[in-house]
């Protein structure tokens, strides 16, 4: 079958174009290669996005979710592992087989950035881990620390001051990037410790983490910290590599698109937070589906 359009990812920017898309007319195949929702579902409260009061991210994902799948949106579990681009289609392969569409909107979003050290991959799940949500209740009254300044790391924080016992949070500048108000409510927690200017230079433990040396950027100062757990939150990479022959990505490996989704194909469009931009929240990814799908439509009645 030749769909109208594919979206690769099922996040928020994916599920949103699809809904704008079947109510287009258009046929749509959504290709998920995990769980539908994207970044958003281990959070777990979402208090700006317009209109919503709070919601969970969980339940957010799951609204999307099922009001696509009630405009009739088909969708395959599958990860898109390479692209070829036709005049007149775009082929998708994945990890099970090949599928065909007349446009394409790239909604690949982003993934969690590692902090580079030696024994990071052997120790994640084993006292390393880049999700607080997910993971923070195995460390119920145990020692932990945050590596990040932004909004993320605050989040893991705050979630993990209510579970364990001591929580530092490490980050390499004076200020945080995050938003102030969560910094001040921070603060005021007995559990938490600051540790700024500051970075982590080597990851201790053999099958599990038992601790982490901290150097103070100024005084190149090196400490030890016992730790149990180590929750890393330094931002995200794009997951564009597949695609990036064919489209043209920027050189952190986001998709060059502007305001109109549009990429250097024709016919292919790029929406959330896998392309270049300055805000990646929930609501641009929404925006941004909107635009791109609607974009296609216009495409197709071009053709
Ligand atoms: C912990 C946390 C809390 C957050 N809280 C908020 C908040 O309160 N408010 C807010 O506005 N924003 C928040 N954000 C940011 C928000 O989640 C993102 O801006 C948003 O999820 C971007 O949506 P997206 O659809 O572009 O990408 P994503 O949500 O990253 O979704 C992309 C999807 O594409 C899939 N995919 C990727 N490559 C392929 C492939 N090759 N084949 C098949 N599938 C693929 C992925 O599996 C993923 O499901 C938060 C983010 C995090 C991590």
């Amino acid at each position: 079958m030749l769909y109208d359009l594919a979206i690769i990812g099922a996040g928020t920017a994916g599920l949103s174009a699809a809904i704008y898309a079947a109510r287009a007319g258009l046929s749509v195949l959504v290709f998920e290669g995990a769980m539908y929702g994207g970044q958003i579902i281990v959070s777990p409260t979402v208090e700006n996005y317009p209109g919503i009061g709070m919601i969970s991210g969980a339940d957010f994902a799951n609204n999307l979710y099922a009001q696509a799948e009630q405009l009739g949106v088909s969708f395959a579990f599958e990860t898109v592992t390479a692209l070829t681009n036709a005049p007149d289609k775009k082929v998708l392969t994945t990890d099970m087989a090949s599928y065909e569409a007349k446009t394409l909107i790239l909604a690949t979003g982003a993934k969690n950035r590692q902090l580079g050290l030696a024994g990071e991959e052997k120790l994640t799940g084993r006292g390393i881990s880049y999700c607080a949500t997910c993971d923070g209740s195995f460390f119920q009254g145990k020692i932990v620390a945050v590596m990040g300044g932004g909004n993320t790391a605050l989040e893991d924080a705050e979630v993990l001051s209510k579970l364990c016992a001591k929580v530092y949070l490490i980050h390499r500048r004076s200020e945080f990037r995050g938003e102030a108000a969560q910094v001040e409510r921070l603060k005021k927690l007995e559990n938490v410790e600051f540790i700024l200017d500051s970075t982590i230079v080597e990851l201790q433990g053999d099958t599990a983490l038992t601790g982490v040396v901290v150097e103070h950027l100024p005084t190149k100062q090196t400490r030890l910290l016992a730790l149990d757990g180590l929750f890393v939150a330094i931002g995200q990479v794009p997951q564009n590599s597949a695609f990036a022959d064919l489209v043209q990505t920027d050189s952190h490996g986001y998709i060059v698109a502007g305001e109109d989704c549009r990429t250097n194909l024709a016919g292919v469009f790029a929406a959330g937070d896998g392309r270049t931009k300055t805000v990646r929240q929930l609501v641009t990814a929404a925006a941004d589906g909107a635009v791109a799908a609607l974009a296609a439509a216009e495409y197709i009645r071009s053709l």
